[in-house]
C-alpha cells in the first residue's frame, strides 16, 4: 500500500470526511505556519477524538485529553527524539486506561499517522505541494472570507468543546443543567464603544454601529 493511501482509510473508517481538505488547506495557506509534525498530531487527534466519542458518548477523559492519548501511542515502540521525556509508565497506564474502556489499543495505535504519511498523502494523493498557496495571492476579498471562515470554524468547535464539557460537568452533577449555551466572540469598536459580533464586524468592512469606523465596499 502505497503510503499516502492509509490517510484514505482512516478518514473512511473513522468518518473523518473534511479531512483530507482540511489537511491540503493548512499545509498551502501561505498564513499557516502548521508543519507536518503539527498536521500529524492533528490527524492523530482527530482519530483519537472519534473513538472516543463513539465509544464514551462524547465524555471527555479529563485525564486523558485525545492528543496526549495520540502522543502516548505513537511514543510506544519509538525511538524519536521527540518521545524521549515519555515513560514506559505512562504509556502502560494511557493503554490500560483504553482497554478498559473496550477500545483496541493496538488496532488505534496501528491507526495513527507519521508526519511522512501526511506527506505522502498530501503529494501523492492530493498533488498539492507547500508552495501552491504562495502561488496565488489572495484578494482582499479572498482574504476577508478566508478569516471569517476560519473565525467561523473555531467559534463552532470552541462551542462543541464547551457543550461536551458542560455536560460532562451536569452528568458528575458538578453543575446543575438549566443553562442555554450562548457563545459569540465580541470586538468593541473604539470609536464608538459598542460591542459586537465578531464575525458581522469582519463581514461589513468594519462598525456595525457607526459610520466613522468602517471601509466602504
Ligand atoms: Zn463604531
Amino acid at each position: 500500500m502505497a503510503k499516502g493511501q492509509k490517510i484514505q482509510q482512516v478518514i473512511k473508517k473513522y468518518d473523518l470526511e473534511s479531512l483530507g481538505d482540511e489537511l491540503v488547506e493548512q499545509w498551502t495557506d501561505p498564513e499557516s505556519s502548521e508543519s507536518l509534525h503539527d498536521l500529524e498530531k492533528y490527524v492523530n487527534q482527530r482519530i483519537v477524538t472519534s473513538v472516543i466519542n463513539e465509544q464514551l458518548k462524547g465524555l471527555v477523559p479529563q485525564a486523558h485529553p485525545p492528543d496526549r492519548i495520540a502522543h502516548l501511542l505513537r511514543a510506544d515502540g519509538s525511538n524519536a527524539e521527540r518521545f524521549e521525556d515519555i515513560s514506559r509508565v505512562e504509556i502502560t497506564e494511557v493503554k490500560n486506561w483504553i482497554e478498559k474502556n473496550d477500545i483496541d489499543a493496538d488496532a488505534l495505535a496501528d491507526d495513527l499517522v507519521s508526519y511522512n504519511t501526511v506527506y505522502k498523502y498530501l503529494t501523492n494523493i492530493r498533488n498539492v505541494s507547500a508552495s501552491d498557496g504562495q502561488k496565488q495571492a489572495r484578494t482582499p476579498k479572498e482574504r476577508q472570507e478566508k478569516v471569517h471562515t476560519r473565525l467561523s470554524n473555531l467559534q463552532q468547535r470552541v462551542e462543541a468543546v464547551t457543550k461536551q464539557g458542560l455536560e460532562s460537568l451536569v452528568n458528575a452533577d458538578v453543575i446543575p443543567d438549566s443553562y442555554d449555551i450562548r457563545l459569540q466572540f465580541r470586538i468593541e469598536c473604539t470609536e464608538c464603544d459598542r460591542r459586537q459580533d465578531l464575525l458581522k464586524y469582519i463581514g461589513n468592512r468594519g462598525c456595525t454601529a457607526c459610520r466613522a469606523n468602517k471601509r466602504q465596499d
